[in-house]
């Protein structure tokens, strides 16, 4: 098995590191991850310049664009060979909810699922990489076995509590949930009186009910929520047709 392993938080990053040494035990890995992190990224392609390929002392190539820049080049000239799947991660924190629209690790994930090949994406509940080894672990667990029966492609949304692997409770099917609006940006100044604006934190689960991602990794539980990427709203497309007729 060939794996091509992203993420959003950089090539150097510890979540990153140990998902590849897990990965490592049962299949060929090669990752093109950020030179930096490229958190809240979301699917950005990068069109403005072109990009540079280069390749770290371990082997890792790391690319001066997003995570979908990186899967996109990895999977369209730069890798002479097609990957069986594509892994994300692991995440310095959660993405449930409203966040897997602006997750870069998700993202790169979703690039390789729009290519047509399987993709996970992984994400650690609490920042601060805390049990990291343990959460790699179990995305190995999930990649040797867990995700059988699944028709491929698939888009999975995985997120692991920050524990040890033997205090995981288990792993749930889930649907995404919901958060509150995001809290205000936050207004300052810069040295030179000129305003400036912080984007503020993620708004609070709003939906985070039995069957949502809050409410399985809540339960100390790894929670997975199978993707699709149209956004169609059908149920307004009927009401739609029926107010323009
Ligand atoms: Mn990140």
């Amino acid at each position: 098995m060939k794996i091509l392993i992203s993420n959003d938080d950089g090539y150097l990053a510890p979540g990153l590191i140990s998902l590849v040494s897990a990965m490592s035990t049962i299949a060929e890995v090669v990752v093109v991850a950020p030179e930096n992190n490229c958190s809240g990224a979301s699917n950005a392609l990068t069109l403005s310049r072109p990009l540079s390929v280069s390749c770290a002392g371990n082997g890792f190539y790391f690319i001066n664009g997003t995570p979908s820049d990186c899967v996109h080049i990895a999977l369209t000239g730069m890798l002479d060979f097609r990957p069986d799947l594509i892994i994300s991660g692991i995440n310095q924190g959660q993405n449930m909810g409203d966040d897997t629209l602006y997750s870069g690790t998700v993202a790169a994930a979703t690039e390789g699922y729009l290519f047509g090949i399987p993709a996970i994406a992984f994400s650690q509940e609490h920042k601060g990489w805390k049990y990291i080894e343990d959460a790699a672990r179990f995305a190995l667990d999930m990649v040797k076995s867990k995700v059988a029966g699944l028709t491929t492609p698939y888009l999975l949304n995985v997120n692991i509590p920050n524990c040890p692997y033997d205090e995981i409770k288990g792993i749930r099917a889930t649907r995404l949930g919901r958060r509150h609006p995001s809290e205000p940006v936050i207004k300052s100044q810069n040295p030179r009186g000129e305003t400036i604006y912080w984007i503020g934190p993620s708004g609070s689960a709003k939906d985070a009910e039995d069957g949502t991602d809050f409410y399985a990794v809540a339960q100390g539980f790894v929670s997975v929520t199978p993707l699709q990427i149209d956004l169609t709203n059908f149920q307004q497309m009927e009401q739609l047709k029926k107010g323009l007729l």
